[in-house]
């Protein structure tokens, strides 16, 4: 299928050409003459699968479709809801790349800036919004925004929006709407609470899956390392620089776990660079764009400073920490073998983290293959019995792996072979 099959403008299909994509990747095939109709969508599609194409395009045509008068001040008919500022961020790069062509013109509204110069460019108008949902909120309840011109809304990765605690600020936003509007609406899984969003929000949707369910990227090669937690960091500074990798996201579990590792590594003489949300706009944008560039070979991220990143061919990812929450390692390897290009995951397993490695492996139905030989001790990665129940955590109120603590083997002794050594004369 090509992309003049699916209904596209010229002015979009010129976009589409000027990107270099040659075909449309499986969600864009269904979702792009689905929204053209005007529908409602629910798609589970993961990040890597041109969802941000899937929908910005259908969107473009529609609006532009209806542009007919010039407006002074436009009213904002599109709003696209994400769950971090650097998805924002990317969805407004989206959309002005597809939309070079037309005349619509979109604002990305985000925390953790100035909102008097928000306020500026909204009192200007625009067509589309893309935005957070505290800061958006922040801006109607202060009436520096009317949303009730809106024709479409996208809920993009409504799964992280509800983890990371935005359903009362959805619910508020989405009283401002008109009733009468399209709803598109994308997740990479499907829990019972998405399920509750879509059944408030979407009116007779068109479903679209293309991806299995919980399930990750074919072409995304998968390995687990089981390594004592105290050998992790020579390990990963042994298969980066062996291996003279130029682009890895190593994923850690906490800010300072990131600050630290980003130290290590430097001392290791291996170009780093952390992102985390204790950074600034601005320090994060600079880490972003020196991995991007390349002045780094590794950014070290913590799971919500790297959702959103938008790498073009990112060829190696590593957990050095499993995710606390099971559906984040899907999220997480989902940032490399994007658009069909192949990708290689790495998972750093110590036996603390049995417990996290069989969750992940229960919600992917099947077993992350092994590394017989690490170089290292080996180490059990077995759980022991059965988990107590999870109980919230006193200071997140959520849910964690606190109480698994004791599973697994016993630690490694100390490794087979020196790597230290041989990392040192790199
Ligand atoms: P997304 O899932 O929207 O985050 O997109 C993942 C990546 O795929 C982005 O880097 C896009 O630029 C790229 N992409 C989107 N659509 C296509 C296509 N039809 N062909 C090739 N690459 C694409």
């Amino acid at each position: 299928m090509s992309f003049e099959q699916l209904g596209l403008t010229e002015k979009l299909l010129q976009a589409v050409a000027d990107q270099g994509y040659q075909t449309p990747t499986p969600v864009q095939q269904q979702a792009i003459p689905v929204i053209l109709a005007g529908r409602d969508v629910m798609a589970g599609a993961q990040t890597g699968t041109g969802k941000t194409a899937g929908f910005t395009l259908p969107l473009l045509q529609r609006l532009d479709a209806q542009t007919a008068q010039h407006h002074k001040r436009p009213p904002i008919r599109a709003l696209i809801l994400t769950p971090t500022r650097e998805l924002a961020l990317q969805v407004s790069e989206s959309v002005r790349i597809y939309g070079k062509h037309l005349t619509l013109h979109a604002e990305a509204i985000y925390g953790g800036v100035s909102i008097s110069e928000q306020i500026r460019k909204l009192r200007k108008g625009c067509d589309i919004v893309v935005a957070t949902p505290g800061r958006l909120l922040d801006h109607v309840l202060q009436k520096n925004i009317d949303l009730s011109t809106v024709d479409i809304l996208v809920l993009d990765e409504a799964d992280r929006m509800l983890d990371m605690g935005f359903m009362p600020d959805l619910r508020r936003i989405i009283s401002y709407l008109p009733k009468k509007r399209q709803n598109l609406m994308f997740s990479a899984t499907y829990s019972n609470e998405i399920k509750s969003l879509a059944a408030t929000v979407l009116t007779d949707a068109v479903e679209i899956a293309v991806a299995r369910q919980n399930a990750t990227a074919d072409n995304i090669a998968e390995r687990v390392y089981g390594i004592s937690k105290e050998h992790k960091r020579e390990l990963l500074s042994y298969l980066i620089g062996s291996n003279n990798w130029k682009q890895v996201l190593v994923f850690v579990r906490t800010k300072h776990g990131a600050d630290r590792l980003e130290k290590q590594l430097i001392q290791d003489g291996i170009r780093a660079a952390a992102l985390h949300g204790d950074k600034t706009q601005g320090a994060r944008v600079k880490a972003l764009d020196y991995f991007k560039t390349g002045k780094v070979a590794v950014l070290v991220a913590t799971d919500i400073a790297a959702r959103g990143l938008d790498i073009d061919q990112l060829p190696h990812v590593i957990n050095y920490d499993l995710p606390q929450v099971a559906e984040d390692y899907i999220h997480r390897i989902g940032r490399t073998g994007r658009a069909g290009l192949n990708g290689e995951a790495l998972s750093l397993v110590c036996p603390e983290e049995a417990w996290q490695l069989a969750d992940i492996e229960k919600l992917l139905k099947r077993e992350i293959p092994r590394v017989a030989d690490t170089g290292y001790e080996p180490v059990s990665l077995k759980v022991a019995h059965a988990p107590k129940k999870l109980t919230p955590n006193k200071n997140t109120g959520k849910k964690d792996f606190r109480h698994h603590k004791k599973s697994g083997s016993k630690p490694a002794a100390k490794p087979a072979n020196n790597r230290r050594g041989s990392s040192k004369t790199r």
